[in-house]
């Protein structure tokens, strides 16, 4: 039996045009469409597999305006048993240590059959939105658990749980003892798609919707106004112009050349 809890992001669709707010520079959440953040999904669909393997229970955790119900309405009929939603205006605009410090109070509320706390922590290993890619690690600190980050594949096995993590250095074996978070990379698994009876059956499941005064969270500590960093500037990254077409007269590989020369790439 092992009980999970996943931290799911509702973040801008990367297939539309993403704004920052003018003035404060947080995100523009009207501008793009929003959905579930795919590592996300990834996320979810482990936390199934452990379950569908094992048995437990599935809760996702998500901080994020009224919207932010679709996500949690698609990780639901993906197959998660319930859900918490933290809905409160004064986390507009918080920094990721604000959001680690807001999360990790509510995983302390979540409780399981027999008010068990969670055994496993599931989280991506970075937002599409904000990449800041350090919220796991940052609840990990608060909670003073263990976590093992960057996974590409996870067992959990005897209380403990064992990944791969993998970088550009290579591929490292690690181990932790429950309870732990864990961050998973895409590719760790494809997710499924949500069936048409899980749609169904989500509208019927559980979301409690909290805001900081349930978690005991004092506004003052989270939001734009005390967040510890600031977004001043931004600028969009010019758009892609036209590559250079080298005609091959018989002369192309030196034509290459002289041009990976003068770009200072060789
Ligand atoms: C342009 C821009 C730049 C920013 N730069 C910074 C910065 O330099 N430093 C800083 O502290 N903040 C920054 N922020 C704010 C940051 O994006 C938010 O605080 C965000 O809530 C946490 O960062 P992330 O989503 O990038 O987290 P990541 O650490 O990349 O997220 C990893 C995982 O944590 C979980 N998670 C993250 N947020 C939530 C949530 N709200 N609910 C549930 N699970 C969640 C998900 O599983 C996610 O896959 C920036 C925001 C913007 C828009």
């Amino acid at each position: 039996m092992t009980n999970i809890v996943v931290l799911i992001k509702q973040v801008p669709d990367t297939w539309s045009e993403r704004k920052l707010t003018d003035g404060d520079f947080t995100l523009d959440r009207e501008a793009a469409d929003a959905v579930l953040d795919e590592i996300n999904e990834r996320a979810v669909e482990e936390a199934l597999l452990i379950k569908e393997a094992q048995g437990g229970e599935v809760t996702v955790l998500s901080a994020g305006p009224d919207r932010a119900t679709d996500a949690i309405r698609k990780a639901l009929s993906m197959g998660a048993d319930k859900a918490v939603h933290i809905n409160d205006p004064a986390l507009h605009g918080s920094d990721a240590i604000q959001t680690g410090w807001t999360l990790a109070a509510a995983l302390g509320q979540i409780g399981f059959e027999n008010d068990e706390p969670a055994d496993l922590i599931i989280a991506g290993n970075e937002a599409t939105d904000g990449r800041v890619g350090a919220v796991p690690a940052i609840i990990a600190e608060y909670l003073g658990i263990p976590q093992l980050t960057q996974l590409r594949k996870l067992t959990v096995a005897d209380g403990k749980v064992t990944g791969e993590r993998e970088t550009d250095e290579g591929i490292f074996g690690l181990e932790a003892s429950l309870p732990a978070i864990v961050s998973v990379t895409e590719k760790i698994n494809e997710p499924r798609f949500p069936s048409f009876k899980g749609i169904m059956a989500a509208k019927k499941k559980e979301v409690s919707v909290l805001t900081l005064a349930d978690l005991g969270v004092d506004p003052e500590t989270v939001g734009v106004a005390n967040a510890g960093t600031t977004v001043t500037a931004s600028t969009p990254k010019p758009p892609r112009t036209a590559g250079e077409r080298v005609a091959d007269e018989g002369d192309g590989g030196s034509k290459i050349a002289a041009y990976l020369v003068g770009q200072k790439i060789i």
